[in-house]
């Protein structure tokens, strides 16, 4: 088994399952996540619930230390670079309007900073090409230009581990149940949180949310494709 590896965790649907599988495969596993001026505090308020239950699960390694790093200056930069493109971002893609662009790539020199500090041999996240074509900084190509350039600039090898990557989201789904079971896939659906709106209030079959956003779309489409 590995030594340590740090999540990238939003407390959603995907970085939730991506937590599991760390902890199925790390002795260790630290977490991180970033606040950037979102609209709703929501994922963040739900963090440490969602973590706690998920490390109760057992699922071999240890859960480690968590940390939100505060980049709100970065979000108000990127939000006003792109008031001019934002329709277009969403027309094209799909894209919500807190699309914040290579956003990614700002999270992952970040935590590449952090797992070096704690001697972490790997980044995890749920970066996704299959749901959301649109973001080029979640492609796999991007991620592996990434990884070379954060080993070259650390001067020590670091991976970025992305095992949703060619998911769909029933597939990852089916996922959560492989690795820990209908216990884990229970708790994502009440716990995880992926709605754009904040809307923590109206309860579904797939867990909360306002039903109507891009976000919830998807992940009700996910979950009746898994359920099926
Ligand atoms: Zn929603």
């Amino acid at each position: 088994m590995p030594a340590s590896a740090l999540v990238l965790f939003s407390a959603g649907q995907d970085s939730a399952t991506c937590l599991a599988w760390a902890l199925s495969r790390y002795r260790q596993v630290d977490t991180i996540g970033f606040s950037y001026g979102q609209r709703h505090r929501v994922e963040l308020d739900q963090r440490p619930l969602l973590r706690g239950r998920i490390a109760a699960l057992g699922l071999g390694g240890a859960l480690g230390e968590d940390r939100v790093v505060d980049i709100s200056g970065y979000g108000a930069l990127a939000e006003s670079a792109l008031t001019t493109e934002a329709a277009i971002v969403m027309a094209e893609g799909g894209l919500p309007s807190t699309f914040v662009p290579g956003r990614n790539l700002v999270f992952l020199s970040i935590a590449a900073a952090h797992a070096y500090r704690r001697g972490a041999e790997a980044l995890i996240g749920g970066m996704c090409e299959t749901d959301y074509s649109g973001y080029p900084d979640c492609r796999r190509e991007t991620l592996d230009a990434m990884e070379r350039a954060l080993s070259l600039g650390l001067g020590r090898a670091l991976r970025i581990e992305t095992p949703l990557m060619y998911k769909t989201k029933a597939q990852t789904w089916t996922l959560a149940l492989e690795l820990g079971g209908a216990a884990l896939v229970e708790l994502i659906v009440e716990h995880s949180h992926t709605c754009y709106e904040g809307d923590r209030e109206h309860r579904h079959v797939w867990g909360y949310g306002c039903g109507i956003c891009p976000a919830c779309v998807l992940r009700a489409k996910g979950w009746a494709a898994f359920a099926s």
